[in-house]
């Protein structure tokens, strides 16, 4: 799907995702409930992430008629789910969830909280041999200045040479001005969200967001 702010952007919208949302924005939800909530709710998108990989139209009989239905056609063990820690880790437990003979990767980068910029700061990277030949689905919750995003989609397409293409990029919530960053430099890589935010605030967090979402979801 394209949209004038990122070509390949899937914005995954149902009444069920904002109440969802309602509980998770709330600054008075308990990290219980938070985790109660998005775990409901990363689901919700892992199954919407899911479909946009390759599948076929497909017929099946069903005990009284024909149904006309759609199919997986990608081999579990050939894709790898990728997590910008620490949030990210909390998407890549869903997809696990769903289907747990996922390839697991792990990128650490974190924002350096004392530049005006929050500059994004490499730290460790497992991810599996051979990655460059499986779909790759990268989970970050929240896109803010898209820093983080950048830099691991570097290390995945010029270190480990994955094609931009073979990228989907699973997020909560994405900042307008993250998804400009991404559209001038991975205009390939598939984008599914389920928000898309207007502003950032002088810290580089998401307006109105959620707040941190790996505090919220850790209990730090
Ligand atoms: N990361 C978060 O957890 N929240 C934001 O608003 C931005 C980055």
């Amino acid at each position: 799907m394209s949209s004038e702010l990122h070509p390949d952007l899937t914005l995954v919208q149902s009444k069920a995702l904002r109440l969802l949302f309602t509980k998770l924005r709330d600054k008075n939800t308990s990290q219980i409930d938070f985790v109660r909530y998005s775990k409901r709710l990363m689901h919700l998108l892992v199954e919407d992430t899911l479909v946009r990989l390759p599948t076929v139209e497909i017929e099946k009989q069903t005990p009284t008629g024909l149904f006309q239905g759609l199919e997986s056609t990608t081999i579990p063990s050939q894709t790898c789910v990728v997590s910008i820690m620490r949030s990210g880790d909390a998407l890549l437990e869903s997809f696990r969830e769903v289907e747990p003979a996922f390839k697991v990767g792990k990128i650490l980068i974190q924002r350096d909280e004392a530049s005006a910029d929050k500059t994004a700061q490499f730290f460790y990277e497992k991810v599996p041999p051979g990655i460059h030949k499986m779909n790759v689905i990268l989970c970050d919750p929240m896109v803010a200045t898209a820093g983080s995003a950048v830099a691991a989609l570097d290390l995945l397409c010029q270190v480990k040479h994955v094609d931009p293409s073979q990228i989907t990029f699973a997020t909560i919530i994405c900042a307008t001005e993250g998804l400009g960053v991404l559209a001038r430099k991975y205009p390939g890589v598939k984008i599914v969200t389920a928000a898309i935010d207007e502003g950032l605030n002088d810290e580089k967090f998401i307006l109105p967001g959620l707040g941190d979402f790996g505090d919220r979801f850790y209990g730090t």
